[in-house]
């Protein structure tokens, strides 16, 4: 049957039985249209607003699917879209009526023990590379749910727990192995096509498919020092101000957040904090268990908590602590971040009262404490370029009926509108939905004025045609 799918033009392809049987037989993964009964069984997105329904799947195997997927897309015309793990906020993980190509299947994580370097597949999710990394009591600086993907968060930057002693995902990457909008395979490092290996680490998916990653990894754990201690939100100007002033003098190997949220029942959570709005200040300390929980001491004296669970964790335990309220397909998201100096008085004002104003229960207002070796990093070393700040503030829109969209949305923009008055300019392309925005939104703004220009010109080099567009889109340069 002849499949109708959506082009780079905007207008439809008719993909003949010939053509794709052609494409099948070329391909060790799985080639799938709607009449197919796996098609059902792909990994969905994350974020419930963006599901997409595209025309045909593919889920490769290996690099060579990959290249046989962008060539047959390419020389089709099609619109293609590339899932990591599926965790975009922006509702770029899918598309309608075009290619997906879906690398659900490349989750392969092979861990070097004696060069301390981990590769992983372009598919694999951050807990399927703390397993593995874990079981050698290392681990490679990412995010702080284990179901988010490593490629969309690395190559968006990939901040977590990690990030103030070891840096952002992309200061740990050593190499990668990219197929571009030309269906070549190139390795990406220091030495090789360094100008795409510049552009790759902040720069997104513009570039290219990454079918590897390779990172520098670190000793880490088993167990570390964890601050998780839940505050009433009517105490919110004491704890965040206290939180402030303790997180100034806090050394690198903290990494800590403040942030306001109401989390449903769970078995896993403490029922004081059921259903209940909460203010949590939480870190974890990459050092020394016992000498960490010294150092978080001071977080667990503030105020009188709700509940207060810290203690010396697994750093996996810690990795997949808020999983279960981050289910796919559940939440819709609309979140929008901005960097700032440091958490000003004015900007404390703000925080607490949109703490308190929240426009649905799962919304979070989260306030992250960076520094330590991001900033270490000269702002133009990486294509990510924001090295000053010591703050970001997220505000992050979650609800689930869709009749809610209007309401939240425009809450959050409002919101992150006063913070981001009071911000370096900057913000977190990772952290940044899209409603009716286009997919270049915060582009401009993500990268300082020398990294926008360098990422264009190389956009223009690797990819004229703009072949990789669904994405937070760099054009480039004519
Ligand atoms: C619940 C949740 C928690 C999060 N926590 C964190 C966090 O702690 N720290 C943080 O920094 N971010 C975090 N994020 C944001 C996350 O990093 C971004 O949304 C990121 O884009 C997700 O990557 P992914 O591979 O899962 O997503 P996908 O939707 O699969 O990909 C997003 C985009 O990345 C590109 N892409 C994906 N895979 C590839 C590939 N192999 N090759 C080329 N391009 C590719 C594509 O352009 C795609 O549109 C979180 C997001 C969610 C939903």
């Amino acid at each position: 049957m002849t499949v109708t799918m959506a082009t780079l033009k905007g207008s439809e392809a008719k993909i003949s039985d010939e053509s794709l049987e052609e494409f099948r037989m070329s391909i060790r993964g799985d080639v799938l249209t709607s009449h197919d009964a796996d098609y059902a069984t792909v990994r969905p997105p994350y974020n419930a607003m963006h599901p997409g329904k595209p025309a045909l799947v593919v889920r490769p195997t290996g690099t060579a699917d990959v290249v046989a997927a962008v060539n047959f897309a390419r020389e089709n015309g099609l619109l293609l879209a590339v899932r990591g793990g599926g965790h975009s906020i922006a509702g770029l993980s899918s598309v309608d009526g075009g290619l997906l190509l879906d690398l659900a299947r490349m989750n392969g994580v092979d861990v070097d023990v004696e060069a301390r370097t981990v590769r992983v597949q372009g598919g694999a999710l951050v807990g399927d590379m703390d397993h593995e990394t874990q079981a050698f009591g290392l681990a490679a600086p990412s995010g702080i749910v284990s179901d988010t993907g490593i490629a969309g968060l690395t190559l968006g930057g990939g901040e977590g727990w990690l990030r103030r002693k070891h840096g952002m995902s992309v200061d740990n990457l050593l190499s990668a192995q990219v197929v571009g909008a030309d269906g070549q395979v190139r390795t990406a490092s220091a030495d090789s096509n360094s100008d795409l290996f510049w552009a790759i680490r902040g720069g997104g998916g513009n570039f290219g498919v990454v079918t590897s990653f390779t990172f520098q990894c670190h000793p880490v754990g088993p167990t570390v020092a964890f601050a998780g201690v839940f505050h009433p939100v009517a105490d919110a100007e004491n704890v965040y101000r206290q939180f402030r002033d303790w997180a100034k003098t806090a050394p690198d190997e903290i990494s800590a957040m403040i942030g306001c949220t109401t989390l449903p029942a769970s078995e896993h959570m403490p029922p004081e904090i059921h259903d209940t709005p909460f203010i949590v200040t939480g870190a974890v300390y990459s050092g020394d268990p016992e000498e960490g929980m010294k150092i978080i001491q001071p977080l667990r004296d503030i105020g009188t908590p709700l509940v207060d669970i810290s203690g010396p964790m697994p750093f996996a335990g810690v990795q997949g602590a808020f999983d279960e309220f981050f289910e796919r397909g559940t939440l819709r998201s609309y979140w929008k971040s901005t960097y700032v100096e440091e958490l000003t008085d004015p900007i404390l004002e703000i925080i607490v009262d949109k703490a308190r104003t929240r426009p649905s229960k799962r919304t979070f207002v989260i306030a992250f404490l960076m520094g330590g070796a991001i900033n270490r990093v000269g702002e133009e070393d990486t294509a990510y370029s924001e090295r000053s700040a010591n703050w970001m503030v997220s505000i992050d829109g979650n609800w689930q009926d869709a009749s809610d969209d209007d309401k939240v949305i425009s809450w959050v923009r409002g919101a992150w509108g006063e913070v981001h008055e009071h911000g370096t300019g900057s913000l977190y392309l990772n952290f940044t939905g899209v409603a009716d925005e286009a997919n270049t939104v915060g582009v401009e703004s993500a990268f300082d004025k020398v990294n926008l220009q360098r990422l264009e010109e190389i956009k223009a080099h690797y990819d004229p045609d703009n072949f990789f567009r669904l994405n937070n889109n760099i054009p480039p340069a004519s």
